[in-house]
């Protein structure tokens, strides 16, 4: 059984990826073809050997770190699931909720809040150390523990209104399609996505950040520029006081229709020069205009549907060895939830590849999207180095492959690179006189 899952992970991730190269090294233009002597090969080497090698090696340091974070956080995820199992905890606690109230749906709401709060406290160690610790290791953290902790736990607020929710309907569902629950899972978990995408903007970041107009006209105006000639309808840019918790620039286009905001954060804005802020905006309206939310919806939601797939039969397997010595009577019983993380986070750890893949090649469109609206393939390439403080530069094709979620800097300059070497030149457009139709 085991084997079989394995073998049908592997054909599919193989398909799934094929067409997607984990890595684009373009090769030279050949030398007859061009007219100047810029080779972006070389540029792009250049670029990168302008970082100290200090500070190239701890740049590596922290993102190699973050593998093991990964293999971490599914150990110790693995390890609870399995403790509240096999301790009899988890159907202790549905002993108890069944005890307090008759109904079905309430004894799920109390289930959910003690397991959530029981995942939380378990795992805060790793929290701590990942979050918190690591973080002002390196220097991009801003937070004394005293604010870190409040934001921790309203995130556990914020946390348990969604798990409960999310969980109330799930089981709803499994209670009323026994065979069929894989199906109608997938389902709801692509809906609440969906939704939670959609009120996250606009209920959930501002418990954490303020979001206000950005009014400097110097930065703001060109960037409405580009939003105003790619069609996205809006009129204001958003500034996020991120310096409140790090060091990191970012920006991010977030929200569904109504909600669409473009927001840039403060660090972008304190330590960026216009051309560096122009590639990155134009890079998050390529988010919007090549419709990355719909489209991840899709794409993850094909994934889940993998995911419960196998938690079918796993569960199915699981329960008949184990399920009357940890007393879990079937999947609508939510003893067996820790069984579905169990399940979810190992799916999770081993889809590693495949997640991360998905949303690279959507970075990476919205990269090209970026390069040909900002038209500043050196903005591009030195905002890149930037990043790189955070996320180690020049990996190997495997290692992009399997652990990068953005393209790496040496594939960003590249691309950068290789837009300067081959674009045509168009002239000033102001100053032509318009051409016949
Ligand atoms: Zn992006």
């Amino acid at each position: 059984m085991i084997w079989r899952l394995i073998l049908f992970a592997l054909i599919f991730i193989l398909t799934f990826l094929s067409p997607v190269p984990a890595q684009e090294v373009s090769p030279s233009p050949p030398a007859a073809s061009t007219t100047s002597s810029f080779d972006p090969t070389a540029a792009t080497k250049a670029l990168l050997d302008t970082v100290p090698a200090d500070q190239r090696a701890k740049s590596n340091a922290y993102f190699e770190g973050g593998y093991w974070l990964l293999l971490w956080n599914f150990l110790v995820g693995a390890a609870i699931s399995i403790f509240l199992l096999k301790s009899g905890l988890s159907a202790r606690l549905r002993d108890v909720a069944e005890g307090l109230t008759g109904s079905k749906a309430l004894q799920v709401v109390i289930y959910s809040v003690v397991f959530i709060i029981i995942v939380a406290v378990l795992s805060f160690p790793l929290t701590f150390y990942q979050f918190f610790v690591r973080e002002h290791q390196y220097g991009f953290a801003t937070q004394n523990f005293g604010a870190w902790f409040l934001e921790q736990l309203i995130s556990l607020v914020v946390g348990l209104v969604a798990g409960v929710i999310g969980l109330s309907i799930l089981y709803a569902v499994f209670r009323r399609a026994r065979q069929t629950w894989w199906l109608w899972g997938t389902l709801v978990v692509v809906l609440l996505s969906f939704f939670g995408n959609f009120i996250a903007p606009v209920f959930v970041e501002p418990l954490f950040n303020t979001y206000k107009p950005l009014n400097d006209p110097k930065i703001r105006d060109p960037i409405l520029a580009m939003a105003q000639a790619n069609q996205i309808p809006v009129k204001q840019v958003f500034e996020v006081d991120a310096s409140r918790q790090t060091t990191r620039v970012s920006a991010n286009v977030a929200g569904l229709l109504g909600t669409t905001r473009i927001a840039l954060n403060d660090n972008l804005l304190k330590q960026c020069s216009l051309p560096e802020i122009r590639a990155v905006m134009a890079h998050e309206m390529g988010h919007y205009i090549l419709n990355h939310g719909a489209k991840l919806t899709i794409y993850l939601g094909v994934v889940a549907l993998f995911g419960f797939a196998i938690a079918r039969f796993v569960c199915n397997f699981a329960l008949q060895i184990w399920g009357e010595r940890w007393q879990v009577r079937g999947i609508a019983d939510p003893a067996g939830l820790p069984l579905l993380m169990l399940i979810f986070v190992t799916f999770t750890f081993l889809m590693t590849p495949v997640l991360n893949s998905i949303v690279r090649e959507t970075e990476r469109e919205a990269d090209q999207f970026g390069i040909n609206t900002s038209r500043e393939p050196d903005g591009e390439a030195s905002i890149a180095l930037k990043l790189g403080a955070y996320r180690k530069l020049d990996p190997t094709p495997v290692e992009e492959f399997i652990f990068y979620d953005h393209p790496s800097g040496r594939a960003r300059i590249q691309m950068g690179m290789d837009w300067k070497a081959a674009h045509l030149p168009c002239g000033n457009l102001d100053a032509q006189s318009p051409a016949t139709e």
